[in-house]
Order: C-alpha cells, then sequence, then structure tokens
C-alpha cells in the first residue's frame, strides 16, 4: 500500500468527478465546497477515495431523483473534516446501531459492506466516523482525519 501526503481537497475532487455520471442520471448534484488552503492528510489515497465512493453512492442512492448533496472539507484545528450531508430518509433510530454492521443492508441489492469497509479504512488511518440522521429530513456523515502536512 502506497501511504503518501495528499490535499483532501483534490482527492474528493476526483472521487466526485467518478461519481458525476451516476448522480446525473438520478438529478443529483453533488456540491463541493472547500476552503484555499490545503486540507493535508497521510494515507492511501485509493483507500480514502473508496471511502467517500461508499458514502456518497449510499446518500445518492438513498436521495431517490432529484436534490443535492452536500460536501464539505474544512480543518477543524489538528483534523481535516468532511461532512457529506444528503436529504434522503433519514436512517431510523433502530437502525443506526447496526449500520456499518457486516452485511446489514436495508435494499433488495445491498451488500451491507460498504460502510463496514469504510469504517475500517477510515480507523486505519487514525480517524474516526460519525453519523447525525434526521427521519424526514436526511442524513449526515463525517468523516475526521488527522492533518498531517508533508512540511511538518
Ligand atoms: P449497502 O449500501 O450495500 O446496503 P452499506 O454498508 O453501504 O451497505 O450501508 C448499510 C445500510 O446503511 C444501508 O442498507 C442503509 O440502510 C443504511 N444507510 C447508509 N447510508 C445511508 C444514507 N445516507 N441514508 C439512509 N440510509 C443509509
Ligand atoms: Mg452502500
Amino acid at each position: 500500500y502506497e501511504l503518501s501526503y495528499r490535499d483532501l481537497r483534490h482527492v474528493m475532487g476526483e472521487t466526485v468527478t467518478l461519481l458525476e455520471a451516476q448522480a446525473l442520471l438520478h438529478s443529483i448534484e453533488l456540491e463541493i465546497r472547500y476552503g484555499e488552503e490545503p486540507l493535508w492528510v497521510h494515507g492511501v489515497e485509493n483507500q480514502l477515495k473508496q471511502v467517500f465512493i461508499n458514502v456518497l453512492k449510499n446518500a445518492i442512492e438513498a436521495m431517490g431523483d432529484g436534490g443535492s448533496i452536500q460536501i464539505d472539507c474544512v480543518r477543524e484545528d489538528a483534523d481535516v473534516i468532511i461532512r457529506i450531508q444528503d436529504y434522503g430518509p433519514g436512517i431510523p433510530r433502530e437502525q443506526m446501531a447496526k449500520i456499518g454492521q457486516p452485511f446489514y443492508t436495508t435494499k433488495d441489492k445491498g451488500t451491507g459492506l460498504g460502510l463496514m469497509v469504510s469504517y475500517k479504512i477510515v480507523d486505519n488511518h487514525q480517524g474516526n466516523v460519525s453519523v447525525n440522521s434526521t427521519l424526514g429530513s436526511g442524513t449526515t456523515f463525517e468523516i475526521s482525519l488527522p492533518y498531517n502536512s508533508p512540511e511538518e
């Protein structure tokens, strides 16, 4: 596995490009926002992309047709935070503890592996994932990774 320093703005930008066709198919807009400062993280770029793909695909699948998904990338002290917010149906309280468990899916053709793999990758990067969901209004996945500049 190739460890490197990466500006998360670029990693996320490329991930969004990969998923744009799928989003467009459902008339969903992927809105990415970040500031002028580089958001350095240290890790395996392809694994981090896999995390963002998994979470963004879930968001697209939750939204149905139309609307937009907000992707915010910011630095907060020692962390880089990525918030991915959808306006889908939300996750019922009793399902919250189950998502991310292997093979837990509510989809006809789901595998129930995407979040488990994502949590594992983020954990391997000394990061953290938290989920905030409101029934009927949507879900936000917050992924934090340690800020790690190549110049320090
Ligand atoms: P899969 O997508 O194959 O079902 P995942 O591990 O990616 O497996 O997700 C597990 C479950 O978590 C999904 O089946 C769904 O019930 C729930 N889930 C994940 N993301 C969202 C979301 N953005 N909105 C609503 N439910 C979600
Ligand atoms: Mg999934």
